[in-house]
């Protein structure tokens, strides 16, 4: 198992709902955990805040969200299985957003800043969440990833929406227009 990357097309398909939360899910979920938690070790200055099932290849509903988004010590995920926005509401907000799938760029994202999310455990608990600010993005965020949208795709003609990571950790402006806007690794082939 390995953390795939665009263009790849697996990336851009919808999901299909977990029918049986059997041993199968359940190895997919921990193969989730141990796959963020690796990639972290790679990215010094990043925390691994979640992470959806087809970022691995399985376009299964799935994602796993970190307990903790502030202490890297802390490593423990909750997992959500068939995770539906049941309501977005709130003012927009933009924040910065990144992607295990998206190497190399981030951007400013808007996102509703309150969201209300349906799911299942993994022991089948029904369970409804409230969610702000920060956790309402990256529930958005990785929800989006089941149904094959990505965040580049809400910044997609906004020139000045794109960032890169320099050597210190911090971001700067991307070129949109020599390194976004016609970049095939993140956008795929045109057909
Ligand atoms: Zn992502």
């Amino acid at each position: 198992m390995k953390i795939i990357t665009t263009p790849d097309a697996r990336l851009r398909e919808k999901s299909e709902k977990v029918r049986k939360i059997d041993d199968e899910i359940l190895g997919i979920i921990a193969d989730m955990r141990k796959l963020s938690l690796d990639w972290e070790k790679g990215h010094p200055y990043e925390l691994s805040a979640a992470m959806a099932a087809p970022q691995m290849g399985v376009n299964k509903r799935i994602i796993i969200i970190r307990d903790n988004m502030e202490d890297k010590k802390k490593a423990s995920f909750t997992a959500l299985i068939n995770p539906e926005v049941i309501r977005a509401e709130g003012k927009v907000k933009y924040d910065y957003e990144g992607c295990l799938s998206v190497p190399s760029f981030y951007g400013l994202v808007p996102r509703a800043s309150k969201v209300r999310v349906k799911a299942k455990l993994e022991d089948g608990t029904e369970v409804r969440i409230k969610a702000t600010d920060e956790l309402a993005r990256t529930l958005l965020h990785e929800i989006d990833h089941l149904d094959g949208v990505l965040f580049i795709d809400h910044i997609k003609d906004k020139s000045d929406a794109f960032y890169v990571m320099n050597d210190k950790g911090e971001l700067e402006p991307a070129d949109y227009e020599k390194d976004v806007r016609n970049n095939t690794k993140l956008w795929g082939e045109e057909e």
